[in-house]
């Protein structure tokens, strides 16, 4: 694919969610795939390595919460979002591509991943980005992030009642979590969400148009946001020691 179809595809993928990319933030998603795809030739970074699906399933995939960021970053004090289980840097990189104001931490505790985000951060030249090596459970207890941030994320990370408890404790009270989802059944998170001093505001699905193996084979892949507001300061318990959450879900 060439980087002018890269570019109409990544441009019409964002334009359905209102977000529109220049060409300068074109040139960063070309040299982050092209990075994307040479590592993953040494590393597992991503079973998705044709052009037009890392175009769809990642970038414009990643840009499905931009919306929600977007309309905050309009006027008023910087921005903080953490990416929980960033993996290649997914939904955080593509999200720092386009909104160069935002601070970004990408958090994961597997730290070859980051070594390549650390590449990435520096051949693309991002600001307020940093990578940050930790599990989740030992991020939300730090008190240089614990109810700190405005933002906090993650995709395809755990369930949420497990997702719950790696992604607010970071946030400060009102801060929002977006949760990025499939269509698959979350079952019964209520308790959780009570525990963790946090509420659902609001569901949103969507449809994106993704290229599983080219321009040709176009398909439609549903999304949905689950976004969550936290309510008040996390609990002290929260969130329990490392493996906790997934092993026990609240
Ligand atoms: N978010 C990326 C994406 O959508 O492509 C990566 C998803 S990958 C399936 C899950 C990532 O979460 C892995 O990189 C893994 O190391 C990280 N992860 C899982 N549990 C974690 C935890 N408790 N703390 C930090 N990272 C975690």
């Amino acid at each position: 694919m060439t980087s002018k179809e890269g570019y109409e595809l990544l441009k019409a993928g964002a334009s359905e969610l209102g977000i529109d990319v220049n060409e300068s933030q074109w040139d960063c998603f070309y040299e982050y795939m092209t990075l994307l795809k040479d590592w993953n030739t040494r590393m597992n970074l991503t079973s998705i390595t044709e052009d037009a699906a890392i175009i769809t399933k990642h970038f414009v995939d990643s840009l499905t919460i931009a919306p929600y960021i977007k309309e905050s970053l309009e006027g008023g004090a910087p921005k903080t979002l953490c990416d929980i289980g960033t993996g290649a840097g997914f939904p955080g990189i593509p999200l720092k591509i386009m909104f160069p104001e935002l601070k970004v931490l990408l958090v994961d505790s597997l730290n070859k991943r980051l070594l390549f985000l650390d590449e990435v951060i520096a051949r693309l030249g991002l600001q307020k980005v940093e990578t940050v090596h930790m599990r989740a459970e030992d991020f939300g207890r730090d008190p240089r992030f614990r109810n700190k941030t405005d933002f906090s994320t993650a995709r395809a990370v755990a369930p949420m009642n497990v997702l719950l408890e790696l992604c607010t404790p970071a946030l400060k009270p009102g801060g929002i979590f977006l949760a990025m989802k499939g269509g698959r059944d979350e079952g019964d998170f209520a308790a959780a969400a009570k525990k963790l001093s946090v509420r659902l505001e609001k569901t949103d699905r969507m449809t994106i148009t993704t290229a599983e193996g080219g321009l040709s084979e176009q398909t439609e892949a549903e999304r949905i946001i689950y976004i969550f507001k936290k309510t008040s300061p996390t609990a002290p318990m929260y969130p329990r020691k490392a493996g906790m959450p997934s092993k026990s879900p609240l």
